[in-house]
């Protein structure tokens, strides 16, 4: 297999069942070597760092010296606030377990487990947003090229952007941090998009802010847009949770061909009753990354160990795959890696769930034979086990 960039630079930790990272500090010189220990330990779970290290053995971690550090941003289907009601919830003090969201066990008041499972529409969101942070982001405000950016499947819940570039790679924990406070639209500051007063065009009884049109760069242009579609669209609820009275969503949306007009014009209009803030709140709650898509804190992290692709997540069964193309990749399907033979397992409790081109359940306290790969996958979410009924 194929192992990452500059592999001699980097550090790996290999994982057994239940636990990610047994053993860390593991180096190789190249990929033969890593081809060789994977063949002949045949690790749970392997990853790597997503930094380059001139002695990627040494320990304690400042004896690697850092070297630089590759860009990932990380995507949990759950982590984004993507619920589905295919998802599981588990207690796992009195056993008690059901469909959907919750905090706390509705028998015994204990904190629950989330379980979650394939649920096409939130895959597809899931992939909108990765899609919107590689075309419009990456690729577009910061310019990477498209050989800088590769997208990985993890394996489990998500995905990861990889960025390789001279740009990032010696970008310090903050600089991390700031690149996703851009992204998600946290960063956004009014008074740097707008600029002084102008006259909007005769026939307007008031005056107008110089600011961006639908067709600046970056987040000045998607505002224009964001504000214009909620015009176009007469978005009342949105212009309302942005911040206008009632009574000025009336009047905009009464107008709405003028206002449109000049804002397509990059003239904003600018009476008391619309303040600059609340155009930039509609571009906050428009983003195509909320402030929770990412996780700033691990995005930022240049000491973390990241999934190999083309290995099996230990958890899940599912291979990390490298995504060539996003619109046509289905985890679901094309992650599958283990054999379909017929094996017996006790489920507790799944949805109606779709693998490797099969559907399956709902089940319920059940004892049933089922593919490898959906056993292993029922067992690594916690809510099935092996039985002792097998025929084998
Ligand atoms: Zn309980």
């Amino acid at each position: 297999m194929e192992g990452p960039p500059e592999i001699e630079k980097r550090e790996f930790g290999v994982g057994e069942y239940g636990r990610k990272i047994a053993r860390r500090h593991l180096s190789f010189e190249d990929e033969r070597k890593l081809n060789e220990f994977l063949r002949t330990e045949a690790p749970f779970y392997i990853s790597y760092s997503v930094g380059y290290f001139k002695f990627p053995s040494a320990t304690p971690m400042e004896n690697k010296v850092l070297l630089g550090s590759d860009l990932v941003f990380e995507f949990d289907a759950d982590e984004v606030g993507l619920l589905s009601e295919r998802d599981v919830w588990m207690c796992d003090s009195c056993g008690e377990a059901g469909f959907g969201y919750r905090l706390k066990c509705p028998k015994c008041g204990s904190s629950v487990r989330i379980e979650i499972f394939p649920d096409p529409e939130r895959e597809e969101k899931l992939k909108e947003m990765v899609d919107a942070l590689v075309k419009d982001f990456l690729l577009g405000d910061f310019g990477f090229g498209r050989e800088d950016v590769s997208v990985n499947f993890s394996g489990n819940r998500g995905y990861h952007i990889h960025v390789r570039s001279e740009a990032v790679y010696e970008l310090d924990k903050s600089a991390r941090i700031e690149l996703v406070e851009y992204v998600t639209g946290q960063a956004i500051e009014p008074q740097y998009m707008f600029g002084g007063v102008v006259p909007c065009g005769k026939d307007t009884p008031f005056l107008c802010v110089e600011g961006p049109s639908p067709s600046s760069a970056g987040w000045p242009g998607r505002m224009a847009r964001s504000v214009l579609n909620a015009l176009e669209r007469g978005d009342r609820d949105l212009l309302l949770r942005a911040g206008l009275k009632r009574k000025d969503v009336d009047a905009l949306l009464a107008n709405r061909e003028r206002y449109t007009g000049l804002i397509g014009r990059g003239r904003w209009p600018a009476p008391k009753m619309f303040p600059l803030e609340v155009w930039a709140n509609i571009a906050r709650l428009t983003a195509p990354l909320s402030g929770h898509a990412i996780d700033t804190q691990t995005s930022a992290d240049i000491h973390r160990l990241i999934r190999l692709p083309d290995t099996i997540h230990g958890t899940t069964g599912l291979v990390a795959r490298r995504v060539k193309d996003l619109s046509s990749f289905n985890p679901y399907r094309d992650a599958v890696a283990l054999p379909s033979k017929e094996v017996t397992v006790r489920v507790r409790i799944a949805p109606e769930f779709e693998l490797g081109k099969r559907t399956f359940g709902p089940f319920r306290d059940e004892i049933l034979q089922l593919p490898l790969y959906v056993a292993y996958y029922l067992i690594g979410r916690g809510v099935a086990e092996w039985s002792l009924d097998s025929t084998e």
